[in-house]
């Protein structure tokens, strides 16, 4: 029995778009794939912001490229100039207004807007049955990119909650040069808490308050310190808020909900795209769809997020454990990361180019007793599994 298509993917959003671009282009034998998303249509939802590392198919989308960066706690500010490797801002709604038009001039990729996947796909003789709002799909194979349960404690070692606003200031407050990558001037005790800010003009910028913590925060837990952070910056003068985004990202997932089966695979931010010591998943997405893309048009089975080398996955779960144990020294630690290392280094290792040298320089910059005090801890996780 045929199925109706060779490829479903479930979920339109960042990596559902990313793999059907790769495949509009060139499908080779992967020729009848459709894309379900459940909202009836996008809107500019979030700010992509990645280290450009080199040459990149979104060249074209991005809107502002930065050179310098700035990290600051209550006592001391690091500034640091990136000039090879720009801090670059691709607006989501730019992605998605490009994704429709091209899958809507394909042959081979079809996004049905507004359809809702209803429970988990089901085995079925050479493939896959997928109930949907619209009705039933079979496909040979099948991405799920939602995400597979709500944020909850417990799920990942921190989660990274954020509200941001988009602000018009009535004065020219912001330095349009610098994103303040990090800023712990308003501090919430026992928490990593910090201000980002993309500035996008001298008077409007994304302002971003944002949270590492154990629990997965909403943005009416962020409204107030948001709000002291917006003064703080924008003095008493008037702004108006253009837009807002929310988020709650993985910073070190615990548990892998895995395949389903032969031809089924999960893919996207809950499932290994996020960098554990980050959060930040668009670059990760963009090198998995390339390869997915790539095994697929060949005719073979979809490949998943590859695991980070060894070495990555124990320095980000340490990082991680001592801002789990001890948020109070967060602020500390970065601005000592980021003062005590050559950006180069800094941006490969976040970058997944990280070299053994990039490595030993980012250990060096950092309070050695602290994190051997914190691999002689016993984990949450240790403790749970003895
Ligand atoms: C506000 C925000 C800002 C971010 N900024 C950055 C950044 O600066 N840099 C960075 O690297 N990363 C960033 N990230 C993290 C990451 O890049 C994004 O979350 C990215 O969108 C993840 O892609 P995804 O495809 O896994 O999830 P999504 O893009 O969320 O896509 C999942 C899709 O599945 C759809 N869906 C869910 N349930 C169903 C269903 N039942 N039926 C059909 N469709 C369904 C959803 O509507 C959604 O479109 C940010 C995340 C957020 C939320």
């Amino acid at each position: 029995m045929q199925t109706d298509l060779d490829l479903l993917i479930l979920g339109g959003g960042c990596a559902g778009l990313s793999l059907a671009l790769r495949l509009a282009e060139a499908p080779g034998r992967c020729r009848r794939v459709a894309v379900i998303e459940a909202r009836p249509d996008y809107a500019n939802d979030r700010s992509w912001c990645f280290w450009r590392l080199g040459p990149h198919r979104f060249e074209p989308l991005v809107t502002q490229s930065w050179s310098r960066i700035a990290v600051r706690s209550a006592s001391r500010t690091v500034v640091a100039d990136c000039p090879q490797t720009p801090y670059q801002l691709l607006e989501a709604g730019a992605f998605y207004t490009h994704a429709r038009h091209v899958l809507a001039n394909s042959d081979t990729v079809r996004l049905s807007l507004g359809v809702s996947v209803i429970g988990s796909p089901v085995a079925v003789a050479h493939g896959w049955r997928v109930e949907t709002s619209a009705g039933a799909l079979t496909a040979a194979q099948v991405i799920d990119t939602r995400p597979p349960s709500v944020p909850r404690h417990g799920d990942s070692t921190l989660w990274q909650s954020f509200f941001g606003q988009e602000l018009v200031c009535e004065r020219p407050v912001f330095d349009a040069a610098c994103v303040e990558l990090m800023d712990f001037t308003d501090a919430v005790p026992g928490a990593v808490a910090f201000t980002y800010v993309l500035p996008l003009a001298p008077d409007r910028a994304l302002v971003e308050t944002t949270l590492f913590d154990p629990h997965p925060r909403g943005p009416s837990d962020l409204a107030q310190h948001h709000r002291r952070a917006v003064r703080r910056l924008c003095g008493d003068a008037p702004t108006r808020v253009v837009r807002s985004e929310a988020g709650m990202l993985p910073m070190g997932m615990a548990h892998d909900p895995g395949a389903l089966g032969r031809g089924h695979l999960r893919a996207g931010l809950m499932s290994g795209a996020a960098r554990p010591a980050t959060g930040y998943a668009f670059q990760r997405i963009q090198r998995w769809a390339d390869a997915c893309g790539e095994s697929l048009r060949h005719g073979d089975t979809p490949r998943g997020h590859q695991p980070d080398p060894l070495l990555t996955r124990i320095m980000d779960r340490l990082f991680l454990d001592v801002l789990r144990s001890q948020p109070e020294r967060g602020a500390e630690l970065f601005v000592r990361l980021f003062g005590g290392t050559d950006m180069r280094r800094i941006v490969r290792f976040l970058g997944d180019r990280g070299t053994l040298l990039d490595r030993a320089a980012i250990v060096a910059s950092l309070p050695a007793g602290l994190f051997l005090r914190q691999l002689l801890r016993p984990t949450r996780r240790d403790l749970a599994e003895a």
